[in-house]
Formats: C-alpha cells, sequence, structure tokens
C-alpha cells in the first residue's frame, strides 16, 4: 500500500474509528467520513505492533474535500485547478436558493413577481410578462414606468432578434458559449444606434442552426442598414451570398499556397472564379449524399428519461456502429442530453469518471461498446511545451530517429537528448522554451526570443546532429504537410503525421505551441491522436461540432476520416449545425422545436430521408431543401 503522508493520515482514522482502508464505504462510520471529507484534529493512542507498548499519534488531517478546495481557490496553475473542478459540481446556494439576493429584496414585487424570478425568465418568457405587464398598471404606474418599460421593450427585442429568446437575464456569462455571448455583443451594438462604425465577426455562425443563422443575417443587415460597416471572417453559405463584397483568400492552407487574395467582388463575381469557395458556392464541388444509409450492428444503448436543464422527460436510442448526428437549433438541450448526460454516465462506467450526470432514470446496454472517448475542443496542452508533435507523440519517435543517425551513435546521444522538456540537449538560457519572459511590472508579461538559441530551443552541439541535413529544431519547423514528405520512408511516423493531414491540418507545423491552437484544430488533433491509435473496432466516439472553422473542403476530408471510423465498427456521435454533416449520418436525433422551455423534446429520429419529411422540424425544413426532396 502507499505509504505518504496523506495514507498515513487515513490509517490514523482507520485505527481511530476502527475500519480497514480496504472496507467498502457503507462500512465506514459516518463520523470517520466526515474527517476524511472534511478534516480533524485528534490524538489518538495505538499499540504498537513489534514494542507491545502504546505510542501516541496525532492525526491532523485537512479533510479531502477541503484540499481540493483550497487547490481550486488558491492556485494560479490552471492545471491544477482544472484537476479540482473534476471533482466539483455547481448547487443552488441553500439560502437563497439561487436568487443571490436577500429575503427583504425580494419581498419587492411587481405584478407578483420579484426581480429573481423575472432574471429567471427566459427572454420569450419575460417578453411575453412585459406584454401583459400594460394592462394590470394604474394610471399613475402607467406614466412612472413608460419609458423604463420602452427601453426595456426594446433591447428585450434585440436579443430576440439575433435568437437568443432561450437565454434568461440571470445565466452566469461563463456558462455562455463563445457564439452566444458575441450575439450578447451584437445585440447590444444594434441597441447603441450608433453610426459610422466598423465592426469586425470572426465566425458568429459557430453553433448556429441554419434558423438561427438566419436571424443572425438579418440582424447584420439591419447594423449595415442604419450605417455602419461590418466585416465578417466566414465559412458559412448563406453568409457568403448575402455579402455586398466578397474576399476569397487562398487558395489553400498555410505555408502551402495560402495568403493570397485569389478573388474578390459581389458574391456575382466571386463564383466566376475557379476557386474552391466558387465551386463549392455554385455546386460544382459538392459533398455527395450517401446512397445507401449503414445498417449497423443491431445493438443499441438505450437512454431514458432526461431531465437536466430544460429535457422534458426525453429518451432516446442510439443505434450502434452508425454515424449518429444530434441536430436541433441553439438551446434546444443538445449539449445538455449529450455533454451533461450521456458523456458523464459512459465515462463513470468506462473510466471511474466523476462528473455526475444530468439527471436520468436508465441507462441499458452500455457493455455493447468497449469505451467512450469524448473528442472535444478543449486545448491540447496547457503549457507553451505541448505542440502537435508531442502530444501526438510524434516527437518520440523522431527524438528516437535522430539518436539513431551515425553522428549521435558516435557522440552516445540517446532519444532525450532530443527532447526541449529535460536537462541535456536543451538550451539552457530558455530551458529549452526557445523565448524569455520578461515580467513587466503592471503590466502582461512580455515573450522575446531566446537570444542564445534563437528560439531553436536547442544548443549547438545538438542541433549538429542532422537527418538528411535537418537539424531536430528544423524539424519541428515543418509543417505537417512537409513533414510527411519528409518522413515518407520512416512507416512509424509517416502514419502518425499522414492522420494529422488527413484531418484537415496539414498547414499546422510540429512545433507550433498549442496554446496557439484554435478550439476546432485541437479538436482535429485529438482526432488524430485517436485515428493513429489501434481502435479497438468498438469505441464509441463524442465530437461536439467538429466542422468549427472549417471550409467546405476541409469538411469533405474531415467527414472521409470520420466516415472510416465507422466503416470499422465504431459508433461516432456528433453534435453539428452543419447541413453538410447532417445530411450524411446514418441516424438523425433532432432536439426541439426551439430553444430553452420551448424545446427539449425530441422531435424527430432516423435516416436523413425519414427526418426531412417531419411537419414542423427546422432541421426538416433546410434537410428536405438539401436533399432536394
Ligand atoms: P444546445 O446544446 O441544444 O444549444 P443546451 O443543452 O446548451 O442546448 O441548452 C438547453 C437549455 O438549457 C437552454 O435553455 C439553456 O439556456 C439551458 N442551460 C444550458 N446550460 C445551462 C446552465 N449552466 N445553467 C442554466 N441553464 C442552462
Ligand atoms: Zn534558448
Amino acid at each position: 500500500m502507499k505509504k505518504d503522508w496523506i495514507f498515513k493520515q487515513l490509517d490514523l482514522i482507520a485505527q481511530k474509528f476502527n475500519f480497514k482502508l480496504t472496507d467498502s464505504i457503507n462500512k465506514i462510520p459516518e463520523e470517520a467520513i466526515q474527517m476524511i471529507l472534511y478534516g480533524g484534529n485528534e490524538s489518538l493512542e495505538v499499540n504498537s505492533k513489534d514494542l507491545g507498548v502504546k505510542r501516541k499519534y496525532k492525526i491532523d488531517f485537512e479533510g479531502i474535500a477541503n484540499f481540493i478546495d483550497q487547490t481550486f481557490t488558491n492556485n494560479d496553475s490552471t492545471s491544477l485547478q482544472r484537476w479540482a473542478k473534476e471533482f466539483m459540481d455547481h448547487i443552488d446556494c441553500p439560502s437563497c436558493e439561487g436568487a443571490r439576493l436577500r429575503k427583504e429584496s425580494l419581498y419587492f414585487k411587481v405584478n407578483e413577481m420579484n426581480i429573481a424570478q423575472l432574471a429567471n425568465m427566459d427572454i420569450a418568457e419575460l417578453v411575453e410578462w412585459f406584454d401583459g405587464l400594460g394592462s394590470t398598471l394604474s394610471r399613475k404606474q402607467e406614466q412612472i414606468a413608460t419609458e423604463l418599460l420602452k427601453e426595456i421593450r426594446v433591447r428585450l427585442q434585440f436579443l430576440l432578434d439575433v435568437g437568443l429568446d432561450y437565454l434568461s437575464l440571470n445565466r452566469s456569462a461563463k456558462s455562455l458559449s463563445g457564439g452566444e455571448a458575441q450575439r450578447i455583443r451584437l445585440a447590444t451594438q444594434i441597441g447603441s444606434q450608433l453610426v459610422g462604425v466598423l465592426y469586425i465577426l470572426d465566425e458568429p455562425s459557430i453553433g448556429l442552426h441554419q434558423r438561427d443563422n438566419e436571424k443572425l443575417i438579418n440582424s447584420l443587415e439591419s447594423l449595415r442598414d442604419t450605417g455602419n460597416s461590418v466585416v465578417v471572417v466566414e465559412h458559412d453559405k448563406d453568409m457568403i451570398e448575402r455579402a455586398d463584397y466578397v474576399i476569397d483568400i487562398g487558395p489553400r492552407a498555410g505555408k502551402y499556397g495560402g495568403g493570397e487574395i485569389i478573388s474578390k467582388g459581389t458574391p456575382a463575381e466571386i463564383l466566376k472564379h475557379d476557386t474552391l469557395t466558387a465551386q463549392y458556392l455554385n455546386g460544382k464541388l459538392e459533398i455527395e449524399v450517401p446512397k445507401v444509409r449503414r445498417k449497423g450492428n443491431g445493438e443499441k444503448i438505450s437512454l431514458k428519461g432526461c431531465t437536466g436543464n430544460n429535457l422534458k422527460n426525453v429518451s432516446i436510442d442510439l443505434p450502434l456502429g452508425k454515424m449518429i448526428v444530434v441536430t436541433g437549433v441553439s438551446g434546444s438541450g443538445k449539449s445538455t442530453m449529450i455533454n451533461e448526460t450521456l458523456y458523464p454516465i459512459m465515462n463513470a462506467h468506462f473510466f471511474n469518471g466523476v462528473k455526475i450526470p444530468k439527471p436520468y432514470k436508465s441507462i441499458k446496454n452500455l457493455d455493447a461498446v468497449d469505451k467512450v472517448i469524448d473528442i472535444n475542443q478543449s486545448p491540447i496542452g496547457r503549457t507553451p511545451r505541448s505542440n502537435p508533435a508531442t502530444y501526438t507523440k510524434t516527437f518520440d519517435e523522431i527524438r528516437s530517429l535522430f539518436a539513431k543517425t551515425p553522428e549521435a551513435l558516435i557522440r552516445g546521444y540517446k532519444p532525450g537528448r532530443f527532447s526541449f522538456n529535460v536537462l541535456g540537449g536543451r538550451c539552457e538560457t530558455c530551458k529549452g522554451g526557445g523565448l524569455r519572459v520578461i515580467e513587466m511590472n503592471f503590466l502582461p508579461d512580455v515573450y522575446v526570443t531566446c537570444e542564445t538559441c534563437q528560439g531553436k530551443r536547442f544548443n549547438r552541439e545538438t542541433l549538429e546532429i542532422r537527418y538528411k541535413g535537418k537539424s531536430i529544431s528544423d524539424v519541428l519547423n515543418m509543417t505537417i504537410n512537409e513533414a510527411t514528405d519528409f518522413f515518407e520512408p520512416i512507416p512509424k511516423i509517416y502514419r502518425k503525421l499522414k492522420t494529422i493531414k488527413d484531418v484537415g491540418l496539414g498547414y499546422i507545423t510540429l512545433g507550433q505551441q498549442s496554446t496557439t491552437l484554435s478550439g476546432g484544430e485541437a479538436q482535429r488533433i485529438k482526432l488524430a491522436s485517436e485515428l493513429s491509435k489501434r481502435d479497438t473496432g468498438n469505441t464509441f466516439y463524442i465530437l461536439d461540432e467538429p466542422t468549427t472553422g472549417l471550409h467546405f473542403e476541409d469538411i469533405r476530408v474531415l467527414l472521409l476520416v470520420l466516415n472510416k471510423l465507422v466503416e470499422k465498427g465504431n459508433t461516432v456521435l456528433i453534435i453539428e449545425h452543419n447541413m453538410d454533416v447532417i445530411k450524411i449520418a446514418d441516424h438523425i436525433i433532432d432536439v426541439g422545436p426551439e430553444g430553452g422551455r420551448g424545446g427539449g423534446e425530441i422531435l424527430a429520429t432516423g435516416t436523413p430521408e425519414k427526418v426531412a419529411k417531419h411537419k414542423t422540424s427546422h432541421t426538416a425544413r433546410f434537410l428536405k431543401k438539401e436533399l432536394g426532396m
């Protein structure tokens, strides 16, 4: 058994309360569990086995819960905080029950409602409430409130216009997705009635269902019409088609032929060129609808009675061996059902995950798959030291290769010599970071290139070792595309690089700091790393909006990769709004009909052809067009 300090303390607690550390938890007395979780100070006397005398010990234990709490609040290190967060959950404050205000403040009411109740309504509901308010006011009250009510109504309307009817006013800013926060800022701007402003938006369509996207485009047009200019960086087809002026940059990505303006003009003028964008816009290139939908392996996982957030006691079947797409307008409940209910359940089952799932009644047949893998958009590493090469373990192979070169053998350099993380081969001035931090008083830190190694990260002797003329630093500066060609003769390395290229990331460099990768890029690195592992052929993959930030051509390539996973027998579940993904699904789960309170139901399930026939679903409306029905 482990013998560190914490375990000694636990051992003493066990002796004091007469249980063994191997006992199951329901045999341990409540008092002891309290002490393990929340700590305590006690002395106790123990019969020492060998000497036959009593010895005094002191329990001086902080408690596991306190330790986690302290780690979370008193730490600057995000990795420790993240560790602590895995064990934490949000619950309502028992005193105000989540209302945030003291009893006295809640005593004041307008038309039977206090301010916390209003802030808790979703915006659609709140608008209705204000609409109904007028008739209940006395003449005098009306006089006082007229201006206020007008202001409130206008502002709420802006939020409706950008498709945020499902949010409540008290939602904490932290719990909003990037897209939601962006649309709130947009609503504020529309509300400000400024003219002559240049607005710049980066991919505002992320996370938006086609229906919400239309609302967004309308709001942007109304900003333009009040006398402003709007610049949008975007891949979305509808957005491009409704622009007044389009600038198409390419022709391809990264070092491989990017960085030029290949066409510009009205959407109609863009179409005359033969760029990738034009070819997708005019339908010359398209992601094909599969002729047949896969039958799956006949097994399914059944999740019943989900009631988290807005979910209205919904049950779903997940047919295995298929590509499943969960879709629905923003706020309909997709993330609640998949990321907050299904995934924590599966993660607990297969990997002892500790996140508490949102409430549900039952789940059946989990063992029909071998494991679950969540390929999300969180960063692949917390420090600038991790990069695509280290994350995918390609760098291990490359270091071994360098250690096998004749010169390295003569000098006795081992693979560790080529690591920038340990003493030996790295530049000691920057400790292998290639950068030096200059701490500025009262200002954010400044990073400058290390003057000793000129950013090469290794010392001179290490850089003298070359493989096919390239030093280890040269290799880190190669793009994945370049490296794939360079390492073609070395199957172990080539195979890993090729998968990164296959997920559309050929343009990033092997040594690019992972902190500079976008969420979508990080997600695709994870996907690549999963792909290059030997899969069990029976894994359940979950991906949340993998098309984020991808151009049509990248989406096509990504779908090839995901399809390959399913062909091997795995199940791939994707949360997605992109029609090109939805239309190639084997099985769709459409959540809706609206966001928030008006959502949380399963509208339709089945093949795209079947779901498209649904009478009221927003997804069905767009899907029909896509399938040419
Ligand atoms: P989707 O993934 O379909 O966009 P979500 O599952 O994120 O939808 O949201 C479903 C509903 O639950 C929405 O009304 C949303 O506002 C609400 N919701 C989501 N997260 C939280 C949260 N942390 N606190 C309160 N309500 C939430
Ligand atoms: Zn250096």
